[in-house]
């Protein structure tokens, strides 16, 4: 599962997220950056609602909108991405590589692998403009395949 990190590689991708906000001058504030540790330590993708529970001992007992700005934040900056289908959140363990990103979500385990690139150009209708595109692959992760081959 492309989630389970270590300690580790959690402060260093962390470390990372503050480096290139410091570096754009976008503010990662204490809500956002406790909002994106939860993503980055969950085993999943996580939903707003747990997001919620998990920021409660933490600054700010956060209040719906506020987790879903902080959200926003992490999903414009390229350091989280929403899984639509299962309307919840990953982190990105990239941080902020730039191009499309497409996410591979396993049916058995429910984990999530992003791979980022360019994905293929849309061919949309004439004369649509297109802001965002969502690609989102089922079937079963390694892992699952290999227990059921
Ligand atoms: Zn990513
Ligand atoms: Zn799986």
């Amino acid at each position: 599962m492309r989630n389970m990190q270590s300690s580790d590689s959690l402060s260093s991708t962390l470390a990372r997220a503050e480096k290139l906000c410091a570096r754009h001058g976008w503010k990662l504030t204490p809500v956002r950056r406790r909002v994106l540790e939860l993503l980055l330590a969950a085993d999943g993708p996580v939903k707003a609602y747990d997001l919620l529970e998990g920021l409660k001992p933490g600054p700010g007992a956060a209040k719906p909108p506020t987790v879903y700005r902080a959200l926003d934040f992490l999903m414009q900056a390229g350091l989280a991405h929403k899984v639509e289908a299962l309307n919840a959140y990953i982190g990105c363990v990239h941080a902020a590589e730039t191009g499309g990103v497409e996410l591979y979500i396993c049916a058995n385990c429910g984990s999530v692998e992003e791979r980022h690139g360019a994905p293929a150009p849309a061919k949309a209708p004439a004369g649509w403009a297109i802001d965002r595109s969502v690609v989102e692959h089922y079937g079963r992760c390694s892992a699952c395949a290999r227990l059921s081959a």
